[in-house]
């Protein structure tokens, strides 16, 4: 599913509801163009992607493992629904994730070619998801993230997105 979306961004940002990112309007405000919207949504998406690999990729390896396994990246998603309101830089970063998107919208309309990030070949990953002995605290989170998720009553209409989305993982 992940890589699905980084290789076809565009594919996301159809149908999704202007209203829904009103979490962010300090920045973005005004959102007069739809491509305006269609990039400021975007931009989140790829944002908390972004940050919910990383912190699965910080997992793995404090549980010594060598690649990422679809559960990883599923309390990687879940932590960072938690996390997106606490992260002070999220809107830089998503100001950032958005030049990067007409950028790539430009470049594709002027060369006409459809943008894909490397394509890794998939190596059938062998490894199983096994939780983490490691005592800190990202570890700790992601070991006990099923039981904060169920108490978890989400709010904001992206959290409720979020949610609906990550629980068909
Ligand atoms: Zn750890």
């Amino acid at each position: 599913m992940i890589k699905k979306v980084f290789k076809n961004p565009k594919q996301y940002n159809i149908e999704m509801d202007p209203k829904d990112i009103t979490f962010m309007k300090s920045g973005f405000n005004n959102l007069v163009e739809e491509n305006e919207v269609i990039e400021n949504t975007g931009s989140v998406v790829m944002v908390f992607m972004q940050n919910a690999m990383q912190s699965a990729d910080i997992y793995v390896r404090h549980a010594k493992r060598k690649e990422i396994t679809p559960e990883d990246i599923k309390r990687g998603l879940m932590l960072e629904v938690f996390f997106m309101k606490n992260r002070p830089n999220m809107l830089e970063k998503c100001e950032e994730m958005k030049q990067t998107i007409k950028d790539i919208i430009r470049d594709e309309q002027e060369n006409g070619e459809t943008y894909y990030l490397d394509e890794e070949e998939d190596e059938e990953g062998n490894e199983e998801f096994s939780e983490s002995k490691c005592q800190c605290a990202m570890c700790n989170c992601f070991n006990t993230i099923y039981s904060r998720w169920e108490n978890f009553t989400p709010q904001l209409p992206m959290e409720h997105i979020l949610v609906k989305a990550i629980n068909e993982i």
